[in-house]
């Protein structure tokens, strides 16, 4: 069986405690392959790999770097078919998905930070009259900390590391155990771009061992997370009385709000899309769809109708729109919602049920799930439920709907369905997100800032802020004679 091992100072090896876990293909539900159990003693060797590598990446020149890292940005795309192979096993996702998002999205990550990093600058402040110029010295942290979830798993985990490494930092990264594989074929790639050894190191294991380790670690300066708000509050408690940096990217229960002047078709495709795409597990997600009275009918009949249509299936099929959710654990958890929101008054339109995949049984599959709800406040539409299971309801004024999209205690996205620009300018400036879509949705400019409010986050990531993020200002002032 195949063993996903660490990579720690340019080379593969097991964790020192000798430990397992098994990894699972959420298409069939069986065990494929067999992750190195990583634990604190495995994050300081990464440590001690990546304290040496950071004198000489550091001073790497720009030119260098960005070269090295267009190079691993080149690999990716020359193995997209085998990494998105590798992604769709690992995570249920389906393949097409994989080749259309996952592995290109991975080879932008390194393409955008190669390139931003020799466009990087920072200020100078002359303090006129007085001889005395200031000037802004934005250098690397040291070792930083890179963690990421399991949804996306490649496109999130270069997300972090490409910037890291960009702003001349050595990095320790973690994927989620639950999606090992493709971190894990990033290695090999890096060496063969000529990265050199200890600037990236990848343990493998689970969060609350080798992940802990990672964020207690006193010498690891900052930390980039995504992942659950739970995780992310726990993870700022642990690095908060170190004053590490954080960047946390969590949950999020985005709304749609849908006007009844929207193009109504564009807004009906890219809704289906923005519902189940990746089996809902995508944190941008819209999750809570609320229509205006005058269309919420027939919205309501037409979204039912394409919903239905999609095909869930094998994420190997061609025809397949929705794979299978990541694990076993996750899908019971998507099913407890299900279950609750009928419990809770609300009526299941389509969908709800698991879906027996022929030749596949034992596979994670659930039916695309609309659930009509009365109240807004009911835990299916505040929770973060994360899987295929979208929530609507109609509502009369722009104020009521801003009101109930606002009242949950995340803040990611929003996305906007309308014609009128009044309208759209009052309402991206009230929504509280720190993305607002308006007549599209996970349309992303890699420039633009990137995160959450509330309960979704701090910081923010993308363009430049991960530059800042990833980077100490220093200023220096000097008096002149
Ligand atoms: P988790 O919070 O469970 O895990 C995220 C990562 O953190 C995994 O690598 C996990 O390892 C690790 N981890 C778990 N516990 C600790 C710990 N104590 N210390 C350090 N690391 C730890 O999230 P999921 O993987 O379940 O991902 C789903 C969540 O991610 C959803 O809430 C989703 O909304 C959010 N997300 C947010 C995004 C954003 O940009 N805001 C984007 C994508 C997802 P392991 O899995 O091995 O336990």
């Amino acid at each position: 069986m195949e063993k996903i091992l660490n990579f720690i100072d340019g080379t593969y090896c097991e964790s020192q405690s000798g430990k397992w876990l098994d990894n699972y293909n959420p298409s069939n539900g069986a065990v494929y392959s067999q992750i190195t159990r990583s634990n604190a003693s495995d994050v300081d060797r990464a440590y001690t790999a990546a304290k040496a590598a950071f004198p000489t990446w550091s001073n790497t020149t720009l030119e260098e770097r960005s070269r090295i890292m267009l190079k691993i940005s080149n690999l990716l795309e020359d193995r997209l078919l085998s990494l998105a192979e590798a992604e769709a096993k690992d995570n249920g996702k389906p393949l097409s998905l994989a080749l259309a998002v996952d592995i290109p999205r991975a080879a932008s990550n390194f393409r955008f930070f190669a390139n931003a990093i020799t466009q990087f600058s920072s200020e100078s402040h002359e303090s006129v009259g007085l001889q005395t110029m200031n000037f802004t010295l934005r250098q690397p942290l040291g070792v930083v900390g890179c963690i990421s979830p399991w949804n996306l798993p490649l496109y999130l985990f270069t997300w972090k590391i490409a910037p890291a490494l960009a702003s001349g930092n050595t990095v320790i990264a973690k994927p989620s155990e639950v999606t090992p594989m493709t971190a894990y074929l990033l290695g090999e790639i890096c060496n063969e771009a000529g990265l050199p050894k200890g600037v990236l190191n990848i343990v493998q294991g689970t969060g609350p061992e080798a992940g802990q380790a990672i964020v207690a670690h006193p010498e690891v300066k900052a930390i980039s997370f995504t992942g659950g708000t739970e995780t992310g509050a726990h993870i700022a408690r642990t690095a908060a009385p170190m004053f590490k940096k954080l960047s946390l990217e969590l949950g999020g229960k985005n709304p749609n709000l849908i006007f009844a002047d929207c193009e109504y078709d564009k807004m009906l495709a890219v809704t289906v899309r923005s519902s189940f795409a990746n089996q809902g597990q995508i944190c941008l997600c819209g999750s809570r769809i609320f229509v205006e009275r005058s269309i919420y009918d027939k919205f309501k009949s037409d979204f039912v109708v394409k919903v239905k249509q999609l095909k869930v299936g094998d994420p190997f099929e061609a025809k397949t729109n929705v794979g299978a959710l990541v694990s076993k654990s996750h899908m019971k958890k998507v099913q407890g919602y299900i279950a609750l929101a009928q419990e809770e008054g609300g009526i299941v339109l389509c969908g709800g049920d698991e879906v027996k995949v022929k030749g596949l049984e034992e596979g994670y599959y659930l039916e695309p799930t609309v659930i009509e709800i009365e109240d807004d406040q009911c835990r299916v539409n505040q929770e973060e439920i994360f899987g295929p299971v979208v929530t609507i309801m109609p509502f009369d004024t722009e104020t009521e709907v801003l009101q109930m999209a606002n009242s949950v205690k995340y803040g990611l996205s929003a996305t906007l369905w309308t014609s009128n620009i009044d309208r759209t300018m009052r309402l991206s400036k009230e929504l509280e997100a720190g993305i607002v879509w308006v007549n599209t949705w996970l349309n992303r400019d890699l420039r633009t800032p990137f995160g959450g409010m509330k309960a979704s986050g701090v910081g923010r990531e993308g363009g430049f802020e991960a530059l800042r993020f990833f980077t100490e200002a220093k200023n220096v002032c000097i008096r002149y004679e």
